[in-house]
């Protein structure tokens, strides 16, 4: 899953990029409404996590021009204001969520496994397939009742096969929803990955077949 997170205060971008990062999030910085709206026309997201005070463009703009695009990326607002009427204004603009800071960092969390799990998987909480068993909050994997162990990286790319389960999977847009401004996997890092789940999940009655010059694809063992 890849964020895109528009925070100009460099304290709070960083802890939260920091953060989520190690919850095996990719996570893009924006610091102004500029750079974010930028981003937004570069690369594709999963989730915007927008402060209203941007300098340049105002997170209230941001959202407005996405949803005037017709643009259905989840968006949760992190800001100072906390009147009552900026939080009707920020969610009937668009928002899905808002967050008045201080707030804390698992609440965060929270509301954004939530927003995923209804968006991505319709409002499961765990996900089938073969004999492996996904627990989309915990990130914890079963593969016949046992726990199986995996990096934060691999757990990533075993969510987003999943989530396309039965469905080939570009190689680019995976690379890309693991991928932040900073570290980008490499291909050759991306087939070890693939690599490794395979090893793991040889008892857990899925197959990850690789389509070559294209991508991936998960789906139960025949
Ligand atoms: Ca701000």
């Amino acid at each position: 899953m890849r964020f895109l997170l528009a925070e100009d205060d460099d304290y709070l971008a960083r802890a939260l990029a920091q953060g989520l990062g190690s919850r095996g999030y990719a996570v893009d910085a924006a610091r102004s409404g500029k750079e974010a709206i930028q981003a937004l026309s570069d690369s594709e997201y999963d989730l915007l996590i927008l402060d209203l005070g941007l300098p340049e463009v105002d997170g209230s703009q941001i959202l407005r021009l996405l949803r005037e695009r017709g643009s259905t990326l989840p968006v949760i607002i992190i800001t100072a204001r906390d009147a009552v009427q900026d939080r009707i204004a920020g969610l009937d603009l668009g928002a899905n969520d808002y967050l008045t800071k201080p707030f804390d960092f698992g609440e965060l969390e929270a509301r954004i496994r939530a927003i995923l799990r209804k968006n991505v998987w319709g409002n499961r909480m765990e996900i089938h397939c073969g004999l492996l068993r996904f627990v989309l909050n915990t990130k914890e994997v079963f593969v016949g009742g046992e726990v199986c162990e995996f990096t934060p990286r691999e757990s990533a790319v075993l969510e987003m096969l999943l989530s396309r389960a039965g469905r080939l999977v570009p190689k680019k847009a995976l690379v890309e929803h693991l991928a932040s401004w900073e570290e980008a996997p490499s291909d050759n890092a991306m087939e070890i990955v693939i690599h490794r789940l395979r090893r793991k999940l040889c008892t857990a009655g899925v197959e990850i077949s690789t389509v070559r010059g294209f991508g991936y694809l998960l789906r139960e063992s025949q």
